[in-house]
């Protein structure tokens, strides 16, 4: 595309660009002979960092004649002129249109604009809100909305007038710079069409080495330059890697470029990221690679805006994805997307995929990036990876410097793989939902020879989702891999095996978009922060630590519950973050938890009532130690617990997660044991007689089960032990009443109308008599475990957290939630 473009100087035409300002000469220039197909845009600014401000003007072309669009958003404009005749332009939401301009015409725009006041010498904390334009002392970042553009692509050159300490860059593959008084004078010349320029300045210290012909640069503040010689040095790991995967390198440039601010973009030529990001560990192994790869994806393929954004699913599957699956954590990547998406991406306007454009939020990522990155891994598996790559490079050699959308991808692998990929896109783009998938084993068969298992694969979605689901079917004698298509609600496969399955998976490398199971899905932060409606709890004597952190959560979509509002009801059925403590009611659950000395800790747990649902705690040792920590949060949403010390993570946990559907195989369940492991009731006693604590179960209603339990006492008691017997049949207030019957104080009748056995238990009495009687004979107390019925009455009523405090005192502190079936 380089000879489309050749440029010479038609004139040479000096410009004041203000009254007050230094005058810069600007050569304007024209294609040659050819006509361009889009038009061409010079721009010409001076940047005034002490007073926030850029002026300049612009030239453009249109050597094809066709009608386009200027963009001038915000910008305050000067005289507009075609060939020095003044016109005035119609402008609509920061836009007009240019209708009549062909040939060798030029249109000229007078601009200038001011930026809001940024001084970070004077307010630091204002680099935290740099995540767009801004002309600042320190340095400056002119994104959008800076000069005008055309709307579509067009070419840019770009001279810029800059203060002589600092160093500027924009996209461009020959830059050069002249000293003009106290101001440097760069060019910038970018041969290809764009959507628009960007100009980067600051007070660098260069680094610049050169590989093949390339140029490669670390534009980095003085205080961090040592860090420079590492980002160049992976800079061509990757710069190798993608020309690999995906094709040449598209230009004679690289810079990694830093920013006051907290940005991570890729650009063409550079990319932008904020001093802070550069400076965690991590980002070299990661972020960087992701945006070199926007080179590609993104800054050389666009992405067409009518269409949808696809580049960063497909820069995230490359870079991201790839980065783990290289260290054998693939399926680790893709399960925490999935647990993302199913975090962040719910209720009732849920976007597609196909309504994404750029990531504003959790939701739009766990779409944008994660049920993309999915879709590209998917499109990989169901056309093989020879072919995928194979399109992979075809695509980037069609739309290098085009635009591209979805719709040109599914061409471009259609053609390659001889695949009909028209449903494959269409249900990944346009559905809201994703699959829930389910299995049950039909039947087992024994065949001659063969064993056989008959497994129904169903799903929830109405219509069904046409998808490929890898089975797994673990046997003594190995692990069998299949891969069933399924595009009904219900299908039954038939797998023949020598030996019969002891365990079934559904996905177990978590290959599909699809709906995690409960034991897929773990606690975690995400969780908490990505439920639709979430509550934060907090007592109004712990204001003072935690109140300045409950205003935080309420700007993620907390809102504030009384304490004496959370009924079990409520809490099985809702997102409860506890901030501080809350006694017994929620010690129970989660065990007595201290405040970190110094610090601060949030825990997210299972909700032991619907495990659908998380609970979190909060607890810290200051209202500055929280301060520290709620910026970064929504960052570690991967994790179940995470403790801070004065804003940095001294403690993380995460719980693990079960890989795949687990289809149970009914022949898994029967337990049993070897009639010559049978033991006598003696040998039994012989060796539990050391112990505290032992358990006698009972069905109330057997006999046989009292009279056994009556031998173990019996022995026990023979033994020399010194014992007591504890009875679920007694509430704890009688506990006098079987004192005195057990000394001899009162007889089996009083007994019994004291302690109200025929209101309370209600068993036949009789079951239990040789136990008490046993028991009376040889003085061996005996002791009312159960709580009063008036409680228990309440708790299966109204549920733990209706107790008052003396009820409370009746329950114990630690209670075991793992029975399911027993709470
Ligand atoms: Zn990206």
């Amino acid at each position: 595309m380089n000879s489309l473009y050749r440029f010479y100087l038609i004139s040479v035409v000096t410009l004041a660009l203000s009254v007050s300002g230094p005058v810069i000469t600007i050569e304007a220039w024209t294609a040659q002979s050819d006509k361009s197909p889009v038009p061409t845009v010079e721009t010409a600014v001076t940047i005034d960092v002490k007073n926030f401000r850029l002026s300049g003007e612009a030239f453009i072309e249109n050597q094809s004649g066709s009608p386009f669009t200027i963009d001038v958003g915000q910008l305050i404009l000067g005289a507009v002129s075609i060939d020095g005749a003044e016109i005035t332009p119609s402008i609509t939401d920061g836009r007009f249109r240019v209708t009549e301009l062909s040939g060798d015409s030029i249109l000229h725009i007078r601009f200038h604009r001011r930026f809001r006041e940024t001084d970070l010498n004077k307010h630091p904390y204002q680099r935290h809100s740099l995540t767009g334009s801004y002309i600042s002392p320190q340095g400056l970042v002119l994104l959008d909305n800076w000069c005008p553009t055309v709307d579509g692509l067009a070419t840019y050159r770009l001279t810029a007038l800059v203060p002589d300490d600092f160093s500027a860059v924009s996209e461009a593959d020959t830059v050069t710079v002249t000293p003009s008084g106290t101001m440097h004078r760069y060019r910038f010349h970018f041969p290809h069409p764009r959507p628009g320029i960007s100009l980067i300045a600051g007070p660098y210290r260069i680094s610049t080495i050169k590989r093949k012909g390339l140029e490669i640069s670390a534009y980095f503040f003085p205080e961090d330059q040592h860090m420079a010689a590492k980002y160049l040095e992976k800079s061509i790991y990757y710069l190798d890697l993608y020309e690999r995967i995906v094709g040449p390198y598209p230009f004679r440039r690289f810079a990694i470029v830093q920013n006051r601010g907290p940005t991570g973009y890729g650009l063409s030529t550079y990319t932008l990221l904020g001093q802070e990001v550069t400076r965690l560990p991590f980002i070299v192994d990661t972020s960087l690679g992701h945006e070199i790869l926007h080179s590609w994806f993104g800054n050389s393929v666009y992405v067409d805006p009518g269409q949808g954004n696809w580049s960063e699913g497909l820069t995230t599957y490359l870079a991201d994805h790839l980065y783990e699956e290289q260290k054998g954590l693939g399926s680790e990547y893709r399960h925490q997307l999935l647990i993302d998406y199913q975090s962040y991406v719910h209720g009732e306007d849920v976007p597609s995929l196909s309504d994404f454009r750029s990531r504003t939020g959790r939701t739009d990522k766990a779409i944008g990036y994660g049920r993309s990155a999915m879709l590209f891994h998917m499109l990989k598996m169901r056309i093989g990876k020879p072919a995928f790559d194979q399109a992979l490079k075809k695509f980037y050699s069609e739309f290098c410097f085009k635009y591209a959308g979805w719709n040109d991808i599914e061409t471009i692998f259609a053609r390659v793989s001889r695949d009909d990929l028209g449903l494959f896109f269409h249900q990944w783009l346009e559905r809201t939902d994703v699959p829930v998938l389910s299995a049950r084993i039909r039947d087992e068969m024994t065949l001659p020879g063969k064993k056989a298992v008959a497994l129904e694969l169903m799903q929830k979605n109405d219509p069904p989702y046409s998808v490929r689901v890898p089975v797994v079917l673990e046997s003594s004698c190995g692990n069998y891999r299949h891969v069933v298509d399924f595009n009904t609600r219900k299908k039954t496969v038939v797998f023949k095996t020598e030996l019969l399955p002891k365990k079934i998976i559904l996905d177990p490398e978590l290959e599909l978009m699809r709906s995690l199971s409960a034991g897929e899905y773990p606690p975690a932060l995400s969780r908490l922060f990505g439920a639709e409606e979430k509550y934060y709890v907090l007592n109004q004597d712990q204001q003072g630590i935690y109140g300045q952190f409950a205003a935080f959560l309420e700007t993620l979509g907390f809102s504030s519950r009384s304490p004496d509002s959370i009924s079990d009801h409520f809490f099985s059925s809702n997102t409860i973050l506890f901030l501080g403590d809350h006694g017994p009611t929620i010690e129970r659950l989660t065990g007595k938890t201290p405040s970190p000395v110094r610090g601060a800790k949030i825990t997210v747990r299972a909700n032991p009532f619907n495990s659908s649902q998380v609970f979190g705690t909060v607890k810290s040792s200051s209202r500055e130690q929280l301060r520290q920590i709620s910026r970064k949060l929504l960052h570690y949403g991967r994790y179940t617990s995470l403790t801070f010390r004065n804003g940095k993570i001294i403690d993380k946990e995460t719980t693990p997660a079960a890989s795949g559907i687990e289809v149970p195989v009914s022949g898994d369940s029967v337990h049993g044991i070897a009639a010559a492991d049978l033991r006598t009731l003696q040998s039994i006693v012989d060796e539990i007689s050391e112990s505290t604590v032992i358990y006698a179960g009972e069905q109330h209603d057997l006999y046989s089960h009292h009279l056994t339990q009556l031998k173990i006492i019996k022995a026990l008691h023979e033994k020399g032990h010194e014992i007591s017997v504890g009875l679920e049949m007694f509430q704890q207030p009688y506990q006098n009443a079987l004192d005195r019957f057990i000394t001899g104080k009162t007889d089996e009748v009083t007994f019994l109308r004291e302690t109200e056995y025929f209101e309370r238990w209600r068993f036949d009495y009789r079951l239990y008599r040789p136990i008490i009687s046993y028991c009376r004979k040889n003085r061996i107390p005996l002791v009312a475990l159960n709580v009063p019925a008036e409680i228990s009455r309440k708790v299966a009523r109204q549920g733990l957290m209706s107790l008052t405090e003396e009820e409370q005192r009746h329950i114990p502190d630690d209670i075991d939630w793992t029975d399911t079936a027993y709470r």
